[in-house]
């Protein structure tokens, strides 16, 4: 019998099964369980007990606050093979890169205990005869997050740790691909302490989206996933008077200059590129090989491909699982066919490897010669296909990025400082890696594209989340002094 998932709403499993979405185990290509889609009136139910239990939550001492978030980073840590397993049956990637996505997010929760420190004002006295002002972060009310199939505890948790740290209540609404992990983390925050109604979980696809963009009763929206979504979300919801933080897709390019270890490069382009299949916002898609060095890097990551153990997430000897559906699967196929047709050199072709049985499994692929202009440069193809581009120099490799419509994340290799540090000042894009493939910052700093990769103006978890989900109140004191007072029609100046 299928398994069916539901939402939870003021701490209850809840939701008629009237419209349901397959989800599948990717491995082997069959559905295994159902989600409830949510109708507008489950999302305002869900919007509604966010909404009531907010004015307790802010309330409640922070002391009490950072005990749920204390509690929360146990429980993470004692069951990370549970929350992981449960990743690894929807989502498909292997269970040792699921287990690291948990570690990822247990940092973000870490971030929020120290919720004292980071919800701490800013006080000036004396800004005039006796008078004194400070400021405080209150909460906005009730945040929406909004977040996709490939990190399924990481981003999540990315978003709903430091809203719920800053007093918000919020209303998740996970990826319908795997939404199992979003229901064991609102029951794992349950089991911290947090009381009913702060964290509602609510499955379903666009019409749970669209009721939670247009909610007036929701105050900021945070949404991670694809650029078309993530812009349209943008501007539905700015223009709904939210404030939005909506992060998109990526083309990560990785620079590999002539002076750079051309081994280390080679091991760190494959595992950048088809880590996770490839299906990483900051996975590697292009490599930018400068100079004469492109042969020797072709050849070094070739070798290493044939050496790749593709297979279910499950079976400790793989290191690369499945896609996450079959049509993801064929759409990702369809660009390696069509890439010798757009003028590129097809080095290994992962299409043509064979698997046993059903799942949503392809081979790598490695590109070369490829152009701006051709499809395979210009889309996130977001599978295992790394694309080669040839530059004569350092310049071209940093027009080619700068002119890209995406700038989520970068990386240079090289041995030479100056090149490293002109790299950073030059790059118009948001996380710089240097001779480290994927720059994601830990949990003390914030996450966050440019261009096309964001939408809105902060980035995501870490001190800018504070920014985000805090509205700043200034306070302006003055207490009787025992001078006589004065009726003064002017605009009191503090000289
Ligand atoms: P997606 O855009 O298809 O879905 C993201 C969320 O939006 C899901 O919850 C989905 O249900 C919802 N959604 C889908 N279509 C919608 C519509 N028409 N209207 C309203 N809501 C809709 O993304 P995905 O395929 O789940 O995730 C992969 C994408 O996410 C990639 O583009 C990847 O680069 C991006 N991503 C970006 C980051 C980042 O930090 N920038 C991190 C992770 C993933």
């Amino acid at each position: 019998m299928t398994t069916t998932i539901r939402h939870i709403i003021d701490g209850a499993e809840t939701g008629d099964a009237t419209r349901t979405l397959p989800v599948y185990d990717p491995a082997t290509g069959a559905q295994h369980r159902e989600v409830v889609a949510a109708s507008t009136a489950d999302v305002e139910r869900a919007i509604a007990a966010a909404k009531a239990a907010q004015p307790a939550w802010r309330a409640s001492s922070l002391i009490k606050r950072a005990d749920v978030f204390f509690r929360l980073r146990q429980l993470l840590a004692d069951r990370t093979d549970e929350l992981a397993a449960i990743v690894t049956s929807e989502h498909g990637k292997v269970l040792s890169d699921a287990a690291g996505e948990v570690s990822r997010g247990i940092e973000n929760v870490e971030f929020a205990a120290g919720l004292l420190h980071h919800l701490k004002g800013e006080r000036a006295e004396q800004v005039s005869r006796g008078i004194d002002v400070h400021s405080v972060k209150q909460p906005v009310g009730v945040v929406a997050a909004i977040t996709p199939f490939n990190f399924p505890v990481m981003v999540p948790l990315w978003m709903v740790a430091s809203a719920i740290a800053c007093g918000n209540t919020v209303v998740l609404k996970p990826s319908e691909k795997d939404p199992s992990a979003a229901i064991w983390l609102a029951k794992a925050f349950q089991e911290a302490g947090l009381p009913d109604g702060v964290l509602n979980v609510i499955n379903g696809d666009r019409e749970a989206v669209d009721a939670l963009v247009d909610s007036k009763d929701v105050a900021a929206i945070s949404f991670v996933g694809s650029t078309p979504i993530a812009e349209a979300i943008y501007r539905r919801a700015s223009a709904n008077g939210k404030r939005v933080q909506a992060l998109g897709g990526a083309k990560n390019h990785m620079v590999v200059m002539p002076d750079a270890d051309i081994d280390g490069a080679a091991a760190a382009a494959v595992s950048a590129a088809y880590g996770s299949a490839g299906e990483r916002c900051m996975a590697v898609s292009v490599l930018v090989a400068v100079g004469d060095i492109a042969d020797d890097l072709v050849d070094g990551i070739r070798s290493r491909i044939e050496q790749l153990r593709i297979g279910p997430g499950t079976d400790p000897a793989s290191e690369m699982g499945p896609l996450i559906t079959r049509e993801h699967r064929d759409r990702v196929a369809s660009y390696v066919a069509g890439a010798a047709a757009e003028g590129a050199t097809v080095v290994v072709d992962g299409t043509r490897k064979a698997f046993d049985g059903n799942g949503f499994f392809i081979g790598v692929s490695l590109l070369d010669d490829v152009r701006p202009g051709m499809k395979v440069y210009e889309d996130e193809i977001f599978g295992p296909v790394l694309a080669v581009v040839r530059v004569a120099s350092y310049q071209e490799a940093v027009d080619l990025i700068n002119a890209n419509a995406f700038g989520n994340g970068t990386a240079i290799f090289t041995r030479d400082g100056g090149t490293a540090r002109q790299f950073e000042f030059d790059i118009e894009v948001g996380m710089v890696g240097v001779n480290v493939p994927i720059p994601v910052p830990v949990g003390a700093f914030s996450f966050g594209g440019w261009k096309n990769s964001l939408f809105g103006d902060s980035h995501i978890y870490g001190p800018e989340s504070i920014h985000f989900y805090t509205r700043s109140k200034v306070v302006t004191t003055h207490w009787p002094d025992h001078t006589p007072a004065q009726v003064d029609l002017g605009f009191p100046s503090n000289h």
